[in-house]
């Protein structure tokens, strides 16, 4: 089964909005055993959206559309669809009932644009949107399913997960697909590729193996299609205990667990408390750590010492450790953590100083270099790791390293 995906709007074409939609969609269909054959994206331009429709209907056998939906007048994908369908707009109350109690929620009063959005064509079916007010539309011709659905993201993923998913699901899929994700850190792509290589030789035809990069952390994902939904899952399990014996000092967690989630899971189970100074990194540590809910039972505080006067004058770092090694060195890195131990009354700390970019590196200490350490009961550790020139990257795999530091500490507990 072929599916084409078709974005609408004009601040995709001038690069105002980058197309996540796409992706996303894209990335569900092949899922569930479509081929995804085109994407492509459009202005709010009637000819250009039957020129793209009649495009989807020739080489697909589905098309997702999504943008274009809004109340403004801007918006015109209704009504072209219309057209394309030779139906009419029509009210639907139940469309009108549900844009009312949102806006009621929201304490917003209902105009004559949000009417506009409870008015859809006479011959598709309705999706719901919980989520916003411009419901999505579900239209069959010729054996070919055209789904229309608003541009925000967030609405768009929902009626996608409440309508469109689990009725594609029924009404296409012969193959079960199973996917498994195995979450690694500590190791590059290409280092991962080599030690996997008599794995990825000897994996059965049914299952494929990806590699899914992101700041350091890398997700192998499996894929498993077939028959038999038990078959495929022993399977994949078997290969899943395959990888753990092939590389167990990079496996961290399963699916889609960050290392802030198993660092947090960790400090609980031990009943243990985690500070952080950072430098660099200005305070993301302590974001990713507190993003995860429940954090408050673990995380004590930080402290942000980015100029060497707090280094010194909160966290207690030695001026003398600065002027002889450098801001960004094992030495201060380590007092760091001491002191935010210390001083945050927690059981570990952790502790970041680097160059950031895009400047102030030096030969001996080029943008990217970057000191992490760990303080505990047990003592404190640090390391360095030098990572590229885009300042938000750099400050991105640091914190991820800090963490995974902290986490390679707190196994051993
Ligand atoms: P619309 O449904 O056209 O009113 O789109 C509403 C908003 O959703 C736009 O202002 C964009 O910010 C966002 N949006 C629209 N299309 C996309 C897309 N393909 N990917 C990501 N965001 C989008
Ligand atoms: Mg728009």
């Amino acid at each position: 089964m072929k599916a084409s995906i078709i974005t609408i709007g004009d601040e995709l074409l001038i690069g105002q909005t980058v197309d996540t939609n796409s992706a996303w969609i894209g990335a569900e269909l092949s899922a569930l055993g479509f081929d995804v054959c085109r994407i492509t994206s459009i202005h709010d331009r009637k000819d250009d959206i039957l020129e793209a429709l009649g495009e989807a209907a020739r080489i697909s056998d589905l098309a997702i559309i999504t943008g274009g939906l809004g109340p403004t007048s801007d918006d015109i994908t209704k009504q072209t669809l219309c057209e394309y369908f030779g139906t009419r707009l029509v009210p639907d109350e139940r469309v009108l009932g549900m844009i009312e109690a949102m806006l009621q929620r929201r304490k917003m009063p209902l105009n004559d644009n949000n009417r506009r959005q409870a008015y859809v064509p006479e011959n598709c079916t309705v999706l719901t949107n919980a989520a916003g007010t411009a419901p999505g539309m579900w239209f069959e011709r010729k054996g070919k399913v055209f789904i229309s659905l608003p541009g925000v993201p967030g609405e768009m993923r929902h009626i996608m997960n409440m309508h469109v998913l689990p009725e594609l699901t029924k009404r296409f899929r012969s193959q079960v697909i199973i996917h498994r994700n195995i979450m690694t850190y500590g190791t590059y792509e290409a280092k991962l590729a080599e030690l996997l290589q008599d794995f990825e030789n000897e994996l059965p035809a049914a299952v494929k193996l990806a590699y899914l990069p992101s700041y350091g952390v890398i997700k192998l994902r499996l894929t498993g299609s077939g028959k038999d939904r038990n078959v495929l899952g022993d399977e994949i399990e078997k290969q899943v205990r395959k990888l753990y014996k092939t590389i167990p000092e990079y496996i961290y967690a399963e699916n889609e667990e960050t290392l802030e989630i198993v660092i947090g899971n960790m400090l609980k189970g031990r009943n243990m408390t985690v500070a952080t100074a950072e430098s660099c990194t200005g305070g993301e540590v302590s974001h990713l750590i507190t993003s995860v809910p429940g954090s408050s039972a673990y995380f004590r505080g930080g402290v942000v010492a980015y100029d060497n006067a707090v280094k010194t004058g909160v966290l207690e770092v030695s001026e003398e450790s600065i002027l002889k090694h450098g801001a960004v060195s094992r030495e201060v890195s380590e007092e760091m953590a001491k002191g935010a131990r210390r001083i945050l009354n927690a059981d570990f700390a952790v502790a970041v100083t680097g160059i950031a970019g895009p400047e102030g590196g030096t030969e001996n200490k080029p943008v990217g270099t970057v000191w992490i350490a760990v303080s505990s009961q047990e003592g404190t550790v640090a390391e360095m790791r030098v990572f590229g020139t885009d300042r938000l990257s750099n400050t991105r795999r640091s914190s991820l390293a800090a963490l995974n530091l902290l986490r390679l500490q707190l196994i051993r507990r």
